[in-house]
Formats: structure tokens, C-alpha cells, sequence
């Protein structure tokens, strides 16, 4: 059903047809009101992932209603609390985890909640955080650490919880090891250097072009290597390590890379994948996996302590949110281009009126 909304209210920043960027709209969206432990929140800033362009392209097996509103990411002000919410105070700078499970399954008892049995994340299951007003469980509601702006804190909570479980929990990587990061410039790259670099590790990002390396090289806390076809991948981290191969390598790029990224494992080296961004399918030389005593490791979000783990090192600036860009609430569609093209550097953030 198409929803004609009044010139004013369109408070959502969303599609009503699966499809492309030309999809992307203003919505309008009801006032949401919060049940029973949760919280509403006024949204300052919001933030784009790669997952909303999968989302507004539609993932199979998940369904939503529409008008869908994007982002995962978002911070603002607490507006109202719920019946039986106490926890923040009503005005106070709060972020938002936008992971929801049910606190009830069997992971969660044990404190693995992005196992949960309905994990789901807000903006690609529920509606976003590109509008207005948005309603979360208290679990989700945190406070903004003093040092961040609104946008910075809105850049944060997906990119540094995916990077930190996938890197600390699921790769075990530790003081000493080397680790390369595939792919440089998006949110989930630039958060995956610096949770490495935090947990001692030697880092290096390797990437397709001369000017991200350069970018990578400015930010620092990494060294950054190029590869294409005349300099493969496997040789250039090869290299790289002394002939030692990596311990650990962190790939979201897929099809590409990862069956090159297992030839350039250490002994005993984990390949942990957070994402397929350039396609899902790929083929790996079984050989190298035992002989090597590799692993190949999946990872996705976080759980609740992880991500006050990331919180803590956000307060104490050991991790910083990297903004590739900021565009008005009016300019969300170029936002959402901005996430595919080659210059992006860090997190796109809209900030709301
Ligand atoms: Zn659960």
C-alpha cells in the first residue's frame, strides 16, 4: 500500500519498494510509543551501513513491513520512558546497540546474545534509526561517552561491536600477532584497524588502490600494502609477514579475496569473516586449511558485554569513531550513494532536524 504522507510529516528516511538508490524516500511514520521496559529516543544522528543497501535491496528470508525506515545506527536524547523504565534519565545523550535478542533462549542465558535464536538487528528487521523518533529495549539505550559528538557516537555502535567480537572473541588475536585487514575505507574496515591495533596486534590493510592505502597510511595505526593483478593478494601479505604467513586475517570483501586470503594464513592462522561484500560464494583449497591448521571462522555482531567492552574503550579514546561524511536529513539519498563510492573513508552519518 502506498502511503501518501503530508508535506511535513515525512519523518523517515526509507523505501516502500525493494530496489536500487532510486528506491530510497521520506516516509511517513507514526509517533511510536514504548512498551513495558523500553526506551523512546529523539535521534540527533544516524548512521549508513553497507547493510542498508542489502536491506533496500531485500535479503532473502526477511521480511518487512513497509514503509521500512533504514539505519542500524543512531544516537539522540531519551524523550520517554516506557511503564517499568528507570535506567536513563529522560534528556540524557544515549547511543543505541542495535542488536535485539530475546534475553530468554539459551545463548542468551549464557551471555552469547548475538547467538541468539532471534537475533535481529534494528533497521534491517525492525524499523531504522533514520527518523526521528525510534523505540528500543533499556538493554539497548547507553550513554554517549563524554568525548563524542552525537554523529561520532552515531558512527560507532555496529562497526566497533562486529570488528571487536569478530577480532577479540572469534579470532582470539593477541599481543604480538600480526593481522591484515581486507579491503580499506568502510565503516567495518577502519573500526577493524583500530580494535586490532588496541589488542596489540601488528596490523596491515590491504587494498585494491594507491589512494585508500595513502589514506590508511595517514590515519595510521596500520601499514598498508596494495594488490591487483600483477601483486595477488597471497604474495603481498606473503611478504609482508616474512614468509611467516599472517595469524590473523579479517575479510568482508568474500568472493575475491578469501580463498587468496587462506593462502596467506600463518600456521595455525584464523580467517574470521564478517561480511561478503563483493559476493558470497568461494572456492579454498582444502589442503592449505589442514596442512596449515588453519581456521575459517564466521562472525556477526556482538554481545551485550562485548559491546561494553567497546564502550569502555570508546570512553577512554582508545577507540575514535572515523566520519567519512555528514549529510542533512534532506540530502539522505546522496548518504546512502555515498556508502558505494570509491572515496568513502569511515562512516556516512545523517543528522536529523
Ligand atoms: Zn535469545
Amino acid at each position: 500500500m502506498a502511503v501518501r504522507a503530508r508535506r511535513g510529516r515525512l519523518n523517515g528516511l526509507g523505501f516502500l519498494e525493494h530496489g536500487g538508490l532510486d528506491r530510497v524516500q521520506f516516509v511517513d511514520l507514526p509517533e511510536p510509543v514504548p512498551g513495558p521496559g523500553e526506551v523512546r529516543v529523539r535521534i540527533k544522528a544516524a548512521s549508513f551501513n553497507h547493510l542498508d543497501l542489502f536491506t533496500l535491496e531485500g535479503i532473502p528470508g526477511v521480511d518487512i513491513s513497509r514503509p521500512h525506515v533504514l539505519g542500524s545506527d543512531g544516537a539522540g536524547v531519551v524523550d520517554r520512558l516506557g511503564p517499568g523504565s528507570d535506567a536513563p534519565t529522560e534528556g540524557s545523550r544515549v547511543l543505541l546497540n542495535p542488536g535485539l535478542w530475546d534475553g530468554s533462549c539459551e545463548a542468551c542465558r549464557k551471555g552469547e546474545e548475538s547467538l541468539c535464536r532471534n537475533y535481529r538487528i534494528l533497521g534491517e528487521h525492525t524499523q531504522g534509526t533514520a527518523t526521528d523518533l525510534v523505540v528500543v529495549p533499556e538493554r539497548n539505550v547507553h550513554p554517549i561517552p563524554e568525548r563524542l559528538t552525537f554523529e561520532q557516537a552515531s558512527a560507532a555502535p555496529l562497526v566497533f561491536q562486529t570488528a571487536w567480537r569478530a577480532l577479540a572473541t572469534v579470532a582470539r588475536l593477541v599481543p604480538g600477532e600480526s593481522c591484515a585487514i581486507i579491503g580499506a575505507g568502510g565503516g567495518v574496515s577502519t573500526a577493524a584497524v583500530q580494535v586490532a591495533r588496541r589488542l596489540g596486534a601488528r596490523v596491515v590493510v590491504a587494498t585494491r588502490s594507491e589512494e585508500k592505502a595513502a589514506q590508511v597510511r595517514r590515519q595510521g595505526g596500520a601499514e598498508a600494502l596494495v594488490f591487483g593483478p600483477e601483486a595477488p593478494l597471497e604474495r603481498v601479505l606473503w611478504g609482508w609477514s616474512e614468509k611467516k604467513g599472517v595469524d590473523v586475517i579479517f575479510d568482508s570483501v568474500g568472493q575475491p579475496t578469501v580463498g587468496r586470503s587462506l593462502l596467506a594464513t600463518a600456521r595455525s592462522g584464523r580467517i574470521v569473516v564478517v561480511g561478503a561484500t563483493a559476493g558470497p560464494k568461494v572456492e579454498i583449497d582444502l589442503r592449505t586449511l589442514f596442512w596449515r591448521q588453519a581456521s575459517l571462522r564466521g562472525s556477526t555482531m556482538a554481545g551485550a558485554a562485548e559491546f561494553r567492552a567497546v564502550l569502555a574503550e570508546l570512553d577512554r579514546g582508545t577507540l575514535r569513531p572515523v566520519v567519512d561524511s555528514i549529510f542533512p536529513f534532506q540530502q539522505g539519498r546522496d548518504a546512502l550513494a555515498r556508502l558505494a563510492d570509491p572515496r568513502l573513508f569511515g562512516k556516512v552519518v545523517l543528522t536529523l532536524p
